[in-house]
């Protein structure tokens, strides 16, 4: 019999880290590796945050903070809710997480009971499916493809509700795709969620500074909604700043209060410098995360334009995060030597092994015939990596 809970057993390993363990493996045999497998900025924490940090540490800030986090934070979580969305919270609304992983974590435990459904549209990240396995909750996977530009539809949201749905989760602008539901669209799945009170929606919105003309719009704007819409961002992507871990929610008072108390007996409040670091990121100038994505929307342009030189492969123009999601059923049941490249998985296997370039597939967020790329690397990276794919994939038969 195992040592291990039934309920971490049924937990799978992140899909993403057999990709990376190899990656490694070829790396340590001094091969050359671009790796566009990665989620985060390859830009450093803006100097003033740190600066803020290090005189958190002088000032000797480093006594047990309140657990859902100090008041300063939550007041400026506060305001940058409401200069960005517009939208009105009390601090006793927010509670700081250690990350938005951690975020996300609190509120499904704090909301799922066993046997509760949460509807979750393909592709996903990751890590939504587990924590509602580990809440003992069942996912319902609504499949949103390419030619829908990955997003949810009203028809769809209605058909997949049922009476024991208790979640939706969506995730704009979305890791893996990039796609961000326009205010309208939002609108459109607002209208049927009004119809169904007893339904949360998890908005993970943690992409939000990272856009490229679009606005970032939330569901928690549409009237009526709020009070159905646990907020979810943080400070990992928009202030590159994934080391430090601070997510949070913005959430009604009962599902706060809940995640509090939850995090109170797991970790208790986040690390005391963090908080002053996010202080310091959320109340002064955003114009470095601002450089950064002008940034990312060049290579975004750079990245689509080489893409465009493959043949077979589709893909979107994702107006934010930093990652594109091409289709590439047609080189799905190719050949190379003797072995078929059954799928997504087998594809990113073969541009790691054969092409040097580390890809994530699309079977890992739960939709099959696409690879994700993340274009936080830079040119010189992205050019070689797109060029070693085109190379590789023209090698199969
Ligand atoms: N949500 C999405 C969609 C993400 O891509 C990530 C990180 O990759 C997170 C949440 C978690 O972010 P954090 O690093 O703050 O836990």
């Amino acid at each position: 019999m195992s040592q291990i809970s039934a309920r971490l057993l049924s937990l799978s390993e992140s899909a993403t880290l057999a990709m990376s363990q190899k990656s490694r493996e070829l790396q340590a045999q001094g091969l050359d590796i671009v790796n566009l497998g990665v989620g985060e900025p390859d830009f450093n924490t803006p100097e003033h945050i740190k600066a803020a940090a290090i005189k958190a540490i002088n000032d000797n800030q480093t006594h047990y903070p309140p657990v859902p986090g100090y008041p300063e934070l939550r007041k400026a979580v506060c305001e940058r809710l409401k200069r960005d969305l517009n939208l009105d919270y009390e601090a006793a609304q927010i509670i700081v997480s250690a990350g938005g992983k951690h975020s996300l974590a609190n509120a499904i435990l704090a909301v799922i009971n066993p046997g509760d459904e949460v509807i979750i549209p393909a592709p996903y990240w990751v890590t939504y499916t587990e924590l509602v396995k580990l809440a003992e909750g069942k996912s319902v996977i609504v499949n949103c493809d390419i030619e829908q530009d990955f997003k949810m539809t009203p028809a769809q949201l209605e058909a997949a509700i049922t009476p024991r749905t208790r979640m939706l989760i969506i995730n704009s602008p979305s890791n893996p795709t990039g796609s961000m539901y326009s205010a309208e669209e939002l609108e459109g799945l607002a209208k049927v969620l009004r119809k169904h009170k007893d339904i949360i929606v998890l908005s993970d919105e943690i992409y939000d500074m990272i856009t490229y003309g679009q606005k970032h719009a939330s569901l928690a704007q549409c009237e009526g909604l709020k009070d159905q819409v646990i907020l979810c961002n943080g400070l990992s992507k928009g202030y590159a700043m994934t080391g430090w871990r601070c997510g949070y929610i913005a959430a009604p008072l009962d599902i706060a209060k809940a995640c509090n108390k939850l995090q109170g007996q797991f970790t208790s409040g986040i690390c005391t410098i963090t908080q002053y670091a996010a202080i310091a990121a959320l109340t002064q100038s955003d114009e470095p995360s601002r450089k950064m994505t002008a940034e990312f929307h060049k290579r975004r342009d750079l990245v689509l334009q080489l893409l465009a030189e493959i043949p077979g492969l589709k893909t979107s123009t994702p107006p934010g995060a930093f990652y594109v999601f091409p289709n590439v059923s047609a080189y799905l049941g190719k050949k190379f030597g003797d072995k078929v490249i059954a799928n997504s998985m087998d594809l990113a296997m073969y541009l790691l092994t054969e092409g040097h370039v580390a890809t994530v597939a699309g079977s890992a967020f739960g939709l099959e015939g696409y690879i994700r790329l993340s274009y936080a690397a830079s040119e010189d990276k992205l050019r070689t990596a797109v060029e070693r794919i085109k190379k590789a994939l023209a090698a199969l038969k």
